[in-house]
């Protein structure tokens, strides 16, 4: 008798509610911890079926339980969720074993149930800082990305209304374009511009008002307004959320957005000065597009001068000096060749006349004009027997071949020898041509082929404009082909292209 009095000591002073039922579900103890975690009294529950604490949609756990019961097996930790004699619900942790009678027959359940709230408001908080952090991590990516201003403005005010869990975001933003001219820039997330105005918060509203104003941030029932300030304490913008719920927003959130507007303005500092770089690369296309095309016409009068004049000079002194300058003025045309199809391939405007031509014959044709141009250098070529047609702009294909040759003189001073060679490869031919310079850093292998891009050397100062690459990798991709490099420092560099047989 003793033993029992302890025992239900011991039930009654436990945290976790225990609670015995029959086989059927009707409960036949109820102790303290019951009671103040379901609301219920003992005398209120006793002879009830244990449904009354299920929530409707789970009352089908009750017979899952009951069959394993049944069975002899405990149910242990299930996560589920209880309802409180005033409605509400109650996440907890249940465990449930089987009782038996003196001769081992299961006769009903007994149940230990643990309030789990606490638990799982740390979860779901831990989970919701773990989704700011990621948030606020792509705050700073924003931040250092190159996007352009509408961008980073919608960017920025997706996050924070993801952050805030606000129904609807805007950012209000006061540009100021190229022109000196003022302009309101705005951004929406989570719902059209419509609903604005439904949550109380139209343009000529006191919270627009005050927010731009400097009055700090603003925050009401559905509403908060935080100014993004730059740092020379002027209001250039603010970011706006709603929701219907009263009571969303909380200090929290306005700490985190005053971290992240503090932030804005730099994100938009850069994005405008990411525009402006456009701007100028842009002009400076058109510049050299520009100064291209007036320098060609003064070039093409010369050459076509000096030409004459070599058609009237038999031989001697004169006719040497005049085939040097013919040689130097179409090295000039083809700089402003060049220089003209950066600007055109960058405007998507370089033409090509594409039709059957034999790709052996232009390289012979390209070492001539090499070899007319250099004479330091000895070409050597490794030509397959017969013709190779492909389908492409010849002249272009020239280009990219001279550029070749002309670069593998240019980077292999102190050495004599080029190698060019064309194979027939199953569907393509294939076109290397091969130096013995001083070849390219590894690190700047994946480079090489883009604008302007150059590698320079202690060494040896070698002048250039870093476009004939970048010119013919386009030249190469327009034909469907494919370009690359093998180099090893100081052994010498292997360019190849292939391109599709006709
Ligand atoms: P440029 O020769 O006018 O600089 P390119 O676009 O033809 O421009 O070449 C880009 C860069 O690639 C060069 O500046 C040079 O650093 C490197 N390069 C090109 N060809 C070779 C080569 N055969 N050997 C070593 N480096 C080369």
């Amino acid at each position: 008798m003793e033993k029992q009095a302890i025992l239900a000591a011991i039930i009654d002073s436990s945290e976790d509610a225990i609670i015995s039922k029959t086989i059927e579900g009707y409960i036949t103890s109820w102790n303290q911890a019951a009671e103040r975690m379901f609301g219920y009294r003992e005398e209120e529950v006793i002879g009830k079926h244990i449904s009354i604490l299920i929530p409707k949609d789970r009352l089908s756990e009750e017979d899952m339980i009951i069959s394993c019961i049944r069975r002899g097996q405990r149910v242990q930790h299930f996560r589920t969720i209880r309802l409180h004699k005033d409605g509400h619900h109650l996440p907890i942790s249940l465990t449930i074993s089987p009782v038996r009678d003196a001769d081992g027959t299961i006769i009903g359940a007994s149940k230990i149930a643990r309030d789990i709230s606490d638990q799982v408001r740390a979860e779901r908080e831990t989970r919701q800082h773990l989704e700011n952090l990621e948030l606020l991590i792509s705050v700073g990516k924003t931040i250092s990305e190159k996007l352009d201003l509408e961008s980073t403005l919608q960017k920025l005010t997706d996050i924070t209304t993801r952050l805030t869990g606000a129904e609807l975001g805007a950012f209000f933003y006061n540009n100021v374009d190229d022109m000196g001219q003022p302009s309101l820039l705005f951004t929406l997330s989570g719902a059209p511009w419509e609903e604005f105005d439904k949550f109380g918060m139209p343009l000529d509203s006191a919270v627009f008002h005050n927010t731009f104003n400097g009055k700090g941030i603003l925050r009401s029932d559905n509403t908060l307004a935080v100014p993004v300030i730059s740092p020379s304490g002027e209001v250039i913008g603010g970011l706006f959320f709603a929701h219907s719920d009263p009571g969303m927003f909380t200090e929290e959130h306005e700490k985190l957005l005053t971290g992240i507007a503090s932030q804005a303005d730099v994100a938009i500092d850069n994005a405008k000065l990411y525009e402006e770089v456009k701007t100028l690369n842009t002009r400076k296309d058109e510049f050299i597009g520009v100064a291209g095309h007036e320098l060609r016409t003064p070039i093409t009068t010369i050459k076509g001068y000096l030409q004459l004049l070599e058609d009237q000079t038999t031989e001697g002194l004169t006719k040497d000096f005049i085939e040097k300058a013919l040689r130097q003025v179409n090295k000039l045309n083809r700089l402003i060749t060049d220089l003209l199809d950066v600007t055109r391939i960058h405007a998507g405007k370089l033409d090509y006349t594409i039709g059957p031509c034999s790709l052996t014959d232009l390289v012979k044709e390209c070492i001539e004009t090499v070899r007319q141009i250099h004479t330091s250098h000895v070409i050597e070529s490794q030509l397959p027997p017969g013709d190779l047609i492909v389908m492409a702009d010849s002249s272009k294909i020239e280009q990219v071949l001279i550029n070749f040759l002309i670069n593998a003189i240019k980077y292999s001073p102190g050495q004599n020898k080029i190698i060019i060679q064309v194979t027939r490869e199953p569907g393509r031919a294939l076109v290397s041509v091969r130096d013995l310079g001083m070849g390219i850093p590894t690190q700047h292998l994946q480079n090489i082929f883009n604008r302007y891009y150059r590698v320079s050397n202690s060494q040896h100062v070698i002048a250039g404009l870093g476009i004939g690459l970048y010119i013919s990798k386009e030249i190469i991709d327009r034909h469907n082909g494919a370009i690359w490099v093998e180099s090893e420092e100081g052994k010498g560099s292997t360019f190849y292209f292939a391109l599709p047989l006709a």
